[in-house]
C-alpha cells in the first residue's frame, strides 16, 4: 500500500468542487483518505512545496493563486497510490487533460487545474511530511 499527498486548489474551493474530486478518489480510485485537513498555505511553505518552481516566470502567479483561499490537503492510500492519483489527475495542462480526469472535467488552465498530487514515493512521503504530523495520520 502506497501512500501519496493531494492538495484540492482554490480553483476547486471556491468553486465548490471539494466534494466532487474526494469522491473520484474515494468512489472511482477505491483509495482511502487517512488524513484530510484545510488550511491557508502561507508563501515559505508554498515555496518549499513548490521548490522546483521558484526560477519559472510563473512562480509569483502560482503563489498568488495558491493562497488566494484555503486549500484542502489530504493523504490517499491504496495499492500503486502515488501513479494511480496522478493519472485520475490527469497532465499539469487542464486543456490538454482528456475527458475522465478530473482536470479535464473541472480544470480551467495549466495554473488553475483543480488538484495537487505527488509525482514519486519520494515526494509523496516528504510532502505528506511537510503538511500532517504523524498523529494527523490515521491507519
Ligand atoms: N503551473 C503554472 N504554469 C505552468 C506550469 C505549472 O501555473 O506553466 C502551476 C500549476 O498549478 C501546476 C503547478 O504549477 O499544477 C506545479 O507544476 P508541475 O509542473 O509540478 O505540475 P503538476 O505536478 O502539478 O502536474
Ligand atoms: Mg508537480
Amino acid at each position: 500500500m502506497d501512500r501519496t499527498l493531494i492538495i484540492i486548489k482554490p480553483d476547486a474551493v471556491s468553486r465548490g468542487l471539494i466534494g466532487a474530486v474526494i469522491s473520484r478518489f474515494e468512489e472511482a480510485g477505491g483509495l482511502k483518505l487517512v488524513a484530510l485537513k484545510m488550511a491557508v498555505l502561507d508563501d515559505a511553505v508554498i515555496k518549499d512545496h513548490y521548490a522546483h518552481l521558484t526560477d519559472k516566470p510563473f512562480f509569483p502567479g502560482l503563489v498568488a493563486f495558491m493562497k488566494s483561499t484555503p486549500v484542502v490537503l489530504a493523504v490517499l492510500q491504496g495499492e500503486n497510490a502515488v501513479d494511480a492519483v496522478r493519472g485520475m489527475c490527469g497532465p499539469t495542462d487542464s486543456k490538454k487533460a482528456p475527458p475522465g480526469t478530473i482536470r479535464g472535467d473541472y480544470g480551467t488552465d495549466v495554473q488553475q487545474n483543480i488538484v495537487h498530487a505527488s509525482d514519486s514515493k519520494e515526494t509523496a512521503e516528504q510532502e505528506i511530511a511537510r503538511f500532517f504530523s504523524p498523529a494527523e495520520l490515521f491507519a
